[in-house]
């Protein structure tokens, strides 16, 4: 049981190893370089973990492409592979305490949610697809009586996964599961402040009965290893989550390289809209923020711009403020506690930054607006509500990415439809009303990726998830997510009739 585990203990016994993990072993870095393991919970480091340049990034891609190349795992039965990876899930599962506070320590989230909301999702991703691996048939086309064509999916080859801090686990599974599923080898490069699970993934991965060099992690940061990456000639294809910002270097890299395939899934500015005939406000108030400060709000999908209608926005306003104290943060070892800590300091800087901004653009914080729990070392924010928000102002037009709601209003529906869509994102939406016909109407006006209708936080690995515009140009999860991995080939075969 968590609640009988004492996480500091078991944080202060903790030594972690901090080296990548290339064809199958822990090894040294090329040019033995270091960097600092800060935790966000106290500002202090959590030991050294390797600095990955270019030279150990060729190093993991050559790991990788020989392990496709003579097949070790892309020629393996398909109900093989399946074998592998369900073992890799259940070794995840097994090591549920381990990866959680890994995950807690590194980057700042509530244990509780690391244990029965990250370790658990990174799992079943994994093993959802091993599920599917045998299930996948390739296809005939319609031709005529004198041919037969094929039509296959094959493995790309080797795949570059690039993932953020805010699950580290959970993003890097969303690569790893259909990537590995379909017979690819992956090079993954985790995020410079968030490394430690994934390390630990690659490390359980081998004792699965993953072939070495078939999945390699090599931790570093973006402008070094990432790129690195990014621009490998011998990388077939980059499964980017991040933001919209390197995103685009993602596409330039491709260009400057081997036009490799590139998907990106990037930021958000979702957009949670509330009409006067929805019939429990109290409801739709406790879900925006519950969904706005899971998190401490570093979720791309976080519905950050709540527009309600003008009869019931004052109304709304008070509700939403009496939830948020609820999302007060604190000690993130503490089993009880449902918001943590900011992933640094920087993190800290720039949210605070726009909390600035959203005074100065004339809104109001109607709650929270500080710093908190600085005596701890460490990077907290209260949660925040901004009332009398605009749709120009900085914080509703820019990700934030820390527990900062915006509420505005709108007048009419085509009004909200319109002020929803004014964004260069279309990550998720959200639409609360008791009419299904204006419910509908409006889910499809919106132009997002996942439009939610009277709820927010319905998730399952079998649903695409991706967004519009600038928020991205693939999907993660589902069997759309499988095919990203798997270039299709046509074979034709001549029949004599
Ligand atoms: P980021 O773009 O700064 O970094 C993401 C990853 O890219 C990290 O591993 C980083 O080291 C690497 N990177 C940075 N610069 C690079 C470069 N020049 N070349 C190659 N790699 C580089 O993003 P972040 O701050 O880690 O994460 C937050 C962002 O991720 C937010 O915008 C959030 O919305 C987005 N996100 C999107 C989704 C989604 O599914 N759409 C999910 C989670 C997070």
């Amino acid at each position: 049981m968590s609640s009988s585990i004492n996480w500091h203990e078991r944080a202060a016994a903790l030594t972690i190893d901090g080296r990548p993990v290339i064809n199958g072993r822990r090894v040294e870095t090329e040019a033995g370089q270091q960097f600092d393991c800060i935790s966000p919970i106290h500002g202090r480091s959590l030991g050294k973990v390797s600095r990955g340049l270019a030279a150990d990034i060729d190093a993991a891609v050559a790991a990788a492409r020989r392990a496709f190349d003579d097949g070790r795992w892309a020629q393996r039965p398909p109900a093989a592979r399946k074998k592998v990876l369900l073992a890799f899930a259940d070794k995840i599962l097994a090591a549920k305490d381990e990866l959680a506070l890994l995950e807690t320590l590194d980057m700042g989230k509530p244990i509780q949610y690391a244990r029965a909301v990250d370790v658990p999702a990174a799992a079943r991703c994994i093993a959802w697809y091993a599920e599917a691996v045998d299930k996948i048939y390739d296809e005939i086309a319609p031709t005529g009586p004198n041919a037969l064509a094929l039509i296959q999916r094959e493995a790309m080859g080797v795949v570059g996964a690039i993932v953020p801090w805010n699950y580290p686990m959970i993003m890097a599974a969303w690569k790893l599961g259909p990537a590995l599923a379909a017979g690819n080898s992956v090079v993954l490069k985790p995020s410079e402040k968030s490394p430690l699970t994934a390390l630990r993934l690659a490390e359980l991965a081998l004792e699965a009965g993953l072939p070495e060099g078939v999945f390699n992690v090599v931790p570093g940061f973006g402008h070094e290893a990432g790129e690195a990456l990014a621009l490998h000639p011998d990388v077939d294809a980059i499964g980017f989550t991040g933001s919209t910002r390197v995103g685009r270097k993602m596409l330039e890299y491709a260009g400057r390289s081997n036009l490799k395939r590139v998907y990106n899934e990037l930021g958000g500015k979702s957009a949670f809209l509330v009409f006067p005939d929805f019939d429990d406000l109290k409801r739709a108030a406790q879900t925006v923020a519950g969904s706005m400060f899971f998190n401490q709000g570093e979720s791309c999908n976080a519905p950050s711009r709540v527009l309600v209608h003008e009869s019931i926005a004052d109304e709304f306003v008070a509700l939403v403020a009496a939830e948020a104290p609820a999302y007060q943060p604190g000690d993130p070892l503490d089993p009880k506690t449902v918001m943590g800590a900011l992933v640094d300091d920087g993190q800290l800087r720039t949210v605070m930054s726009y909390i600035e901004a959203g005074h100065g653009e004339g809104a109001r914080a109607v709650v929270g607006g500080k710093q908190a729990r600085s005596e701890s070392g460490g990077f907290y924010v209260e949660p925040t509500v901004f009332a009398g928000v605009s749709n120009q102002m900085k914080i509703a037009r820019e990700e934030i990415f820390g527990p900062v709601m915006s509420v505005l209003r709108f007048k009419d529906e085509a009004d909200a439809i319109a002020q929803a869509n004014d964004s260069s994102y279309g990550l998720q939406a959200s639409v609360w009303s008791s009419h299904v016909d204006r419910a509908h109407r409006v889910a499809r006006a919106l132009r997002a990726g996942t439009v939610h209708v009277n709820q927010y936080d319905e998730d399952d690995i079998t649903v695409p998830f991706g967004g519009y515009k600038q928020s991205g140009n693939g999907r993660d999860k589902s069997l759309h997510a499988f095919d990203k991995y798997t270039e299709l080939k046509t074979t034709w075969l001549r029949i004599n009739t």
